[in-house]
């Protein structure tokens, strides 16, 4: 199948592909006139990026606009073949993704062959505090939170009500935490009362790794994200989290981590 067939139309006007690394998603949101786009996260090898810049420009798309979603590089990939537009990010996630360009390279390289590392310091910071998209083509929220990486945000495409989460609200990854941030389960928790606020009126949710829901699987994950979020302090007590069955030793690891940051900044009060 090609990537032209690969791409989903999950609501009006907006594309998604699902890559086999990590079940990473692409999100392209189409403008109202049709010719033009923002492509969101592109991943992840280059033959993939090229192939969908390519699946693009067979529907008459144009990118004019760009947004990662936070600065790990799973995030932060571009080809010349997606042309020139701007990639936005957050104030906070542009400056981030600036400062670790070489350390994300290196993750990249680590973690996938045939991976194009040249673009991972393209970004181009919003105003502190932007809520929108600076987009003619459509409208495009922009919910900026602290959780998982700093500067990470979700993008709102209000018309049709599509919630493109980043590395939140996966079906397939634990909640993971930002283990810099100064209090990263209060950050996580503060992070899904966001996304609780606009639930009502999402209709579909597209997670950074994982499968697209609906607005009930929406409720479904971020109650599922409170619970392993209050199963954190136990240290195993309690039924485990599903996403933890079966998973690879990183996230695993992550999990781990996590929990003993949490009862130690627990136990610290
Ligand atoms: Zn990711």
């Amino acid at each position: 199948m090609n990537e032209r067939e690969r791409l989903v139309e999950v609501a009006d006007g907006v594309l998604v592909i699902t890559h086999p690394f990590c079940a990473t998603t692409t999100t392209v949101v189409v403008g109202h006139d049709g010719r033009e786009c923002v492509v969101v996260d592109p991943g992840v090898t280059a033959d993939e990026i090229d192939a969908l810049a390519t699946a693009l420009a067979s529907r008459g798309l144009t990118v004019t606009g760009a947004f990662s979603t936070h600065p790990h590089w799973d995030h932060l990939l571009w080809r010349p073949s997606l042309g020139d537009a701007p990639r936005w990010a957050t104030d906070a996630g542009a400056a981030r993704a600036l400062a670790v360009v070489d350390d994300n390279a290196r993750k990249a390289r680590a973690a996938v062959e045939e991976v194009d590392t040249s673009g991972l310091g393209r970004v181009v910071a919003l105003e502190p505090g932007a809520i929108v998209l600076p987009w003619t083509g459509r409208h495009v929220r922009v919910l900026e939170h602290r959780a998982h990486a700093p500067g990470h945000a979700a993008l709102m495409v209000t018309d049709v009500g599509v919630l493109v989460a980043g590395d939140m609200l996966s079906d397939v990854e634990i909640p993971l935490l930002d283990l810099e941030a100064g209090r990263p389960w209060d950050d996580y928790a503060e992070a899904l009362d966001v996304f609780d606020e606009v639930a009502r009126s999402v209709a579909v949710v597209v997670p950074g790794h994982g499968s697209t829901g609906d607005g009930v699987e929406l409720r479904r994950r971020i109650d599922t994200d409170r619970a392993y979020l209050a199963s954190l302090p136990l240290e195993g007590e309690g039924d485990p989290d599903p996403r933890l069955a079966g998973a690879a030793d990183w996230l695993l690891a992550e999990h781990e981590a996590a929990g003993r940051r949490v009862r130690h900044d627990l136990g610290a009060q």
